[in-house]
């Protein structure tokens, strides 16, 4: 394979080139994207931009690898899976420092979360390939009516920027063991990793054209794609926003459609909590990633009782966040992943202030000179009425909202009063009150004295305005199959109604 590598950094060289059809390749009207360190703002590499034009190819890469994908053994698949998931964990430190580079994750996190995280789900659904069985399905005497799961054909993935190099195995890894194969679209500000994934599925032998990664804009790449008639399926994770447009894209061919959305995650502290253990797990839940997390804890909602003992804990822990350069081992917080998405976050405080939210600490970059460059901003904590905007909307940042409870009720009638349903936590010792909360609160996912685990064999996804459709396990391997009933007339008995 030919390549044309971009130095990142010394050691550091990356295909800065679309990946279609198995080779590096240019992309068709020679444009790029400038990919940015967040820690500094400096350009870290340019990388092809696909237009409308690649995507056909890609999708046509794809169409032609399909058949022959689809027909190989469901265990040969999940060997090639099992494969990548090994040659990751060989990459490690490569994958963690261009990952931790691209998006400003601190590389303490990409060790030791998102690289293993990756590995596991690959390797996940490599066991997987083959452990999907159809069902007979008792009918009438003389039938035998099986029922196949048929891969899709080619689906189409687009993923945002908050972990670019998890979402390739969350998306890709059922896809492909289930027999489909794929174009996926990384976001624009965050494709090195994406990228590095691809080298590494060409090396273990993934057949040309099963895999095709190609970064371009969403409004051109990602919405050509969602529109493209040749495309059974997209699976798209980002906001809802962007969600809306995709659906309405899929009505040209009525191509199925699975949506990961935003989130305003509800993570209610009860009187009878313990309370150590809350205080951590509130700020994992938040201020992991920066909290460019869907799942994550934003909204706060805190027992009267407790809430005072809670914050003075709270409060100081947040304070004492180590930021950073993200490539420092000691860094407990880095950059947000943009610009432009710092300044969207830091206007929220100024939204918290107008509807007379109350910052208890943070709401400004922090005053480090050495971080004066990057994308940083300190952990805020806002206290606010659930009504208020920031307890609504999705900021997706370092940026929690807390709010104060008197009752079970209320604190139900809080937690459900966004329209988001994507993650949820509940810290308390009482198990009836645990198992009500977590059947009735409007969530895809509940945490009970924990926040934010994920495993792929547990179903991941949202209701109402997160989305729809389930990643990971089993579940997975549904939204990319076809149910495919099949009807036998095993005494070849002609059936009443013909009958003269
Ligand atoms: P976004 O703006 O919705 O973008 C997501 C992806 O869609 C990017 O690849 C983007 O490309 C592309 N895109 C943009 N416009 C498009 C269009 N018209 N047609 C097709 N594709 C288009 O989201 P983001 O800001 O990158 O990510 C943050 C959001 O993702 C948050 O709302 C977060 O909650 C959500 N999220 C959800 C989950 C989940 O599992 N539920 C997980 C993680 C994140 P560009 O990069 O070029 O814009
Ligand atoms: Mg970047």
């Amino acid at each position: 394979m030919s390549t044309t590598e971009t130095q990142v950094r010394p050691g550091l060289q990356i295909e800065t080139r679309l990946f279609i059809g198995g080779e590096f390749v240019e992309a068709a009207q020679g444009g790029t994207i400038p990919v940015t360190n967040p820690h500094d703002n400096s350009i870290l590499a340019e990388v092809s931009e696909a237009t409308a034009a690649d995507i056909d190819r890609a999708v046509a890469a794809a169409r032609e690898a399909f058949p022959a994908w689809k027909k190989m053994s469901a265990s040969d698949r999940g060997r090639l899976l099992l494969k990548l998931a090994d040659a990751i964990e060989a990459d490690a430190e490569y994958l963690a420092q261009l990952e931790s580079l691209d998006t400003g994750h601190p590389i303490r996190d990409v060790r030791n979360l998102d690289i293993p995280r990756t590995a596991a789900c690959f390797r996940y659904f490599g066991g997987i390939a083959d452990k999907v069985e159809g069902t007979v399905v008792p009918v009438d005497p003389g039938f035998l009516n099986y029922v196949l799961r048929e891969p899709l054909g080619v689906v189409g993935q687009i993923v945002p920027w908050n972990f670019p190099l998890m979402f390739t195995s969350w998306k890709m890894g059922p896809a492909l063991a289930a027999g489909n194969t794929v174009v996926l679209k990384p976001a624009e500000i965050t494709p090195l990793s994406a990228l590095r994934v691809a080298k590494l599925m060409s090396d273990v032998g993934f057949p040309k054209g099963v895999v095709n990664i190609v970064p371009g804009y969403g409004h051109v790449a990602g919405q050509h794609l969602a529109e493209h008639r040749q495309v059974a399926k997209i699976a798209f994770t980002g906001s809802t926003a962007v969600g809306r447009k995709i659906v309405q894209a899929s009505a040209t061919n009525l191509k199925r459609v699975q949506l990961e959305l935003g989130g305003k995650g509800a993570n209610i502290v009860f009187e009878d909590a313990p309370l150590e253990a809350a205080v951590m797990g509130s700020a994992f839940a938040i201020f992991h990633n920066q909290g460019q997390a869907c799942i994550a804890g934003s909204r706060l909602i805190l027992h009267e009782k407790i809430a005072d003992q809670f914050l003075d804990k709270f409060v100081a822990l947040a304070k004492s966040v180590k930021i950073g350069n993200p490539l420092d081992p000691t860094t407990e917080m880095g950059p947000l992943t943009s610009a432009g998405h710092r300044d969207r976050v830091l206007a929220y405080v100024e939204v918290a202030k107008e509807q007379g939210g109350r910052i208890l600490t943070g709401g400004t970059a922090p005053s480090n000179p050495d971080l004066a460059k990057g994308c940083y901003v300190e952990p805020t904590i806002v206290e606010a009425e659930p009504e208020h905007r920031v307890c609504q909307e999705e900021v997706f940042g370092p940026f929690v909202t807390v709010t104060r409870f008197k009752d079970d009720a209320d604190a139900m009638r809080i937690a459900n009063s966004t329209s988001y349903g994507l993650g949820g936590g509940l810290w308390t010792t009482n198990l009836k009150r645990a198992h009500m909360f977590a059947r009735e609160i409007r969530s895809g996912m509940i945490w009970i004295n924990s926040y934010k685990r994920v495993h792929p064999g547990s179903p991941f996804g949202g209701v109402g305005e997160s989305g729809y459709g389930r990643e990971m396990g089993f579940f997975a391997m549904h939204e990319y199959t076809e149910a495919h009933s099949v009807w036998v007339n095993y005494d070849a008995q002609i059936p009443p109604f013909y009958k003269r």
